[in-house]
């Protein structure tokens, strides 16, 4: 057997994570002595809050070394119950319905390892973030794609989502503010999900990780809050981006009590447990002074307004503002560089500017790229700066 032949045909369903992709390259270039401005990854850029830090170093220095519940800290899912409770309006008992988990993306894997039969497919509007084709492919479920139109703002419907339905429809997977258009889903558009989900017996799957970066007095629904939804959800979360902590790991999947004593067993057997102090870190940040995620939102929206109207000002782009997240998604004119892909090597060769090209978030995001503002002031103005040199005039 040739060593290819030992990798097991699942990975040939699965591609290489395009988000991370680029951070690599970046890394590649740097380390080759290019300057590269880098808009690629959704990591935010501040610090993590010092009182956080400091609660991770305090249970570390007391000896909270080892393993704890496999659920989670006991004192970490209440205060994720109480937040469910004051922000999203969503009753989860910190007991049974809630499992803390290393990172959302754990989060999102444990939830469909756990729903997802093979050959069921699952409703992903798109453009979505890269991982939910890649986790469905993973678990043996086929993603149903519903592509969303640029040109009506990426509106989601429920006529759209009734078109995609087949008899092995089982599932919907839905993210707002969303990775990589901005958009928040309104109202009108949550209904729509319920809608179908309540018509076509729907597992709703809420992936909610940008809900506090928002703007323009946008507000987060919970698809959990929709009449008859409770039941049918499972909602997603972490701390990655609202209290810049993505290198903790740090995430949780809440639901009916009976799905998630099955997750249970797939965090046991896969991580065991979140970290131990880790999750004192979370704790702090959920408890302590809200005021450090309003900083950050505030200045991700000063930046928002700058890239958003630098972008639209280029000659064959047009690049709405996003309602949240740190993303903008600007349409770039097929005509002027080929499709995302080539546009997005032509920047990178010509500008030194690294973004993720749109394809790689589903047949929606053709003809766009995703330029991450979790980025300074300075480095946003220097990758414009180096895109207006090298832009062709129309
Ligand atoms: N969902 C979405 C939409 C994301 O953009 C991310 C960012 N990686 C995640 C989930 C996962 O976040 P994490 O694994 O860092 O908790
Ligand atoms: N969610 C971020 C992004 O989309 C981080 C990288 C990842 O996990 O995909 O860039």
């Amino acid at each position: 057997m040739s060593i290819t032949e030992r990798v097991a045909d699942r990975m040939g369903l699965i591609e290489e994570s395009a988000t991370f992709a680029v951070a690599d390259q970046v890394k590649k270039l740097r380390a080759e002595g290019r300057e590269v401005w880098d808009l690629g990854g959704g990591d935010p850029d501040f610090a993590t809050p010092d009182h956080v830090n400091g609660a991770a170093i305090e249970s570390m220095e007391q000896g909270n070394t080892h393993y704890v519940a496999s659920r989670g800290l006991p004192e970490l899912r209440t205060a994720i119950s109480k937040k469910f409770e004051e922000d999203n309006g969503l009753d989860y008992d910190p007991l049974e319905q809630i499992i803390v988990t290393p990172s959302a993306k754990h989060a999102l894997f444990i939830a469909l390892l756990t729903t997802v039969n093979p050959g069921d497919e699952v409703l992903l509007p798109s453009p979505s973030w890269v991982s939910y084709e890649a986790i469905i492919r993973f678990v043996g479920g086929v993603p149903a794609f519903v592509p969303l139109e640029s040109e009506q703002g990426f509106v989601l419907t429920a006529e759209r989502l009734r078109s995609a339905l087949t008899p092995r429809t089982r599932m919907i997977l839905v993210n707002s503010p969303n990775n990589p258009t901005g958009r928040a889903l309104t109202r009108e558009e949550v209904t729509a999900v319920a809608e179908v989900a309540e018509e076509a017996d729907l597992l709703i799957i809420s992936d909610e990780i940008y809900e506090k970066i928002l703007y323009d007095d946008r507000e987060a629904i919970s698809l959990g809050t929709m009449p008859g939804c409770l039941e049918r959800t499972l909602t997603i979360n972490g701390f990655s981006k609202a209290y810049a902590m993505t290198g903790w790991r740090l995430g949780y999947v809440a639901g009916p009590q009976e799905i998630i004593a099955e997750v249970l067993k797939a965090q046991q057997h896969t991580v065991g447990c979140a970290g131990s102090f880790v999750q004192a870190g979370g704790l702090a940040a959920l408890t302590g002074s809200q005021d450090c995620v309003a900083e950050m939102v505030a200045e991700y929206a000063t930046r928002r307004n700058f890239i958003a109207e630098a972008l639209d000002e280029l000659p064959g782009v047009r690049c709405p503002k996003p309602d949240g997240a740190f993303y903008v998604f600007p349409q770039v004119e097929a005509s002027m560089f080929g499709d995302d892909t080539a546009f997005t090597n032509w920047l990178l060769e010509s500008a030194g500017v690294a973004v993720t090209p749109g394809c790689a978030f589903g047949p929606g995001g053709a003809g766009h790229v995703r330029m991450s503002f979790a980025n300074s002031q300075t480095i946003l103005e220097g990758a414009l700066e180096a895109m207006r040199r090298v832009w062709p005039s129309s």
